[in-house]
Order: C-alpha cells, then structure tokens, then sequence
C-alpha cells in the first residue's frame, strides 16, 4: 500500500492526526486519479471506533467532518459533545444495528450503512415515524455469502431493497465487508453490479487494507479506521 507508516508519537497527537489524514487523502486522490475519478467523488469516513474524544479531535481540528461508529451506545458516549463543539460533522453508522437500537440510531446517526433484514428495516421506518428523522441507508451485502457473516444474503438482496424503498427509507447504495485474506477486487465489483442493477449510485466499501482496490472499483464511501488512528487496542 503506499500510505507512509508514521510513527504514533504521544505527545505530539496534533501534527500526527493531520500528517495521518494528510497521508490518506493523498492515497485516496493518486487512487481516484487512476481510476479516472474525481478524489471529491470518493467520502473519507474516518473510523473512530473505540477511540476517544481526545483521540478524535485532533482529526476535526486538522478538517475531518465524516466519522463512522460501529456501536450505538459508544457513539451515543462520546458524540454529542463533539458535535455541540463543531457544526457539520456527519456521522456514520457501520456496525451491525439490533432492532431494538434503531430509534436511538435513527436520532443520532446521518446514514446508517448496515440495513441487512426485513425486520430492520421495519424497526427503521417505525423509528422514522417516531423521531421525524429521515437518515440515508445502505444495504449491507454479504457479498461472500460467508456464514456468520453480517449482511443480508446475495440471494435476498433484491427483496430487501425493495421493502426499504416500500418502508420510506431513504436507500442510497450499498455496503459490504469481503472475505478476509482474499483478493477483494471481484467482491467489490459484484456488489458495484448489484448497485448498477438497483439503480442505487453509492457503494460503502474499502477499509486501511484495500481503499485504493475499492476506489478503482467504484467506491463512494472509504471506511478507514487503522490508517488514521493506529491499531486499535
Ligand atoms: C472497523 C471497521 C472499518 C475500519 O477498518 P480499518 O481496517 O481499521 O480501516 C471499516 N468498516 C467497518 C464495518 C468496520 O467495522
């Protein structure tokens, strides 16, 4: 990959976050430039799972404003402040979501990228209704067909867009993690043509280890944790 690999240096969290984010933009554009895209069609969504507030502001005061979570009870811990602090930060759901969450989800999340079942999308739209808030929706595909894995089936995925749409949710692409250890590229693509197939524009993909595959692939939305903030303890 051809992200640098910068030390972490405790007392100078600062520079570090900027020179980080610095560094990831500059692999997202080279990538999109080879693709042949514009790097603004490409979101950066920096991951800030199990990171704290402290670890996390250094990123919005360097100009980062799209974060992504994966539990809603941590977001709901450390958001709020942070975005009393500062306007026109968007944040991202991308961990799996039980039902019984969605109404907290749908009040504190702008997009929601792991909309896998039917009841889900139930819970969401009802959770809709209750709040008054209208987040954007992913799809989330296990596009490996893996067992155990989050996403709805490749096999189920035409009935579920549909029942979103028929919900009111506001879907606009969708999401997958490919199998571990693999080539992801024939993943990314399959999912980039059932994305053409529905008519959706987005595609949720590409993590530290494999952007710069999604971004010649078609992705939309990067989902990048490690690259950012180090390995997660
Ligand atoms: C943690 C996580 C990421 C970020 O992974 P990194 O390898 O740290 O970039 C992306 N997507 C999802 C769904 C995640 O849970």
């Amino acid at each position: 990959m051809a992200l640098l690999h910068r030390p972490f240096y405790s007392g100078a969290m600062s520079d570090d976050a900027k020179l980080r984010l610095d560094d990831v933009r500059a692999a997202i554009a080279r990538a999109a430039k080879t693709a042949g895209r514009k790097a603004d069609a490409v979101t950066l969504i920096a991951i800030s799972k199990t990171h704290d507030a402290e670890t996390i502001r250094p990123l919005i005061a360097a100009g980062q404003r799209v974060f992504g979570e994966n539990r809603v009870q941590e977001a709901q811990a450390k958001w709020p402040a942070m975005l009393a602090e500062t306007s026109g930060i968007e944040l991202h759901l991308v961990g799996q979501l039980q039902s019984n969450k969605a109404a907290e989800a749908v009040e504190l999340f702008d997009v929601i990228h792991s909309v896998d079942r039917m009841s889900l999308v139930k819970a969401l739209a009802k959770a809709q209704g209750a709040t008054g808030k209208r987040p954007r929706y992913f799809i989330q595909v296990n596009i490996g067909d893996e067992p155990q894995k989050g996403g709805c089936a490749t096999a189920d995925l035409p009935a579920l867009i549909e029942a979103a749409r028929g919900e009111g949710l506001n879907v606009v692409g969708l999401m997958a993690v490919p199998p571990s250890g693999i080539e992801p590229a024939p993943y990314f693509a399959l999912l980039a043509k059932f994305a053409r197939d529905h008519g959706l524009a987005q595609l949720s993909i590409g993590m530290s280890g494999d952007f710069e595959t999604a971004i010649m692939l078609g992705a939309s939305h990067v989902r990048i944790g490690s690259a950012l903030f180090g390995a997660r303890g």
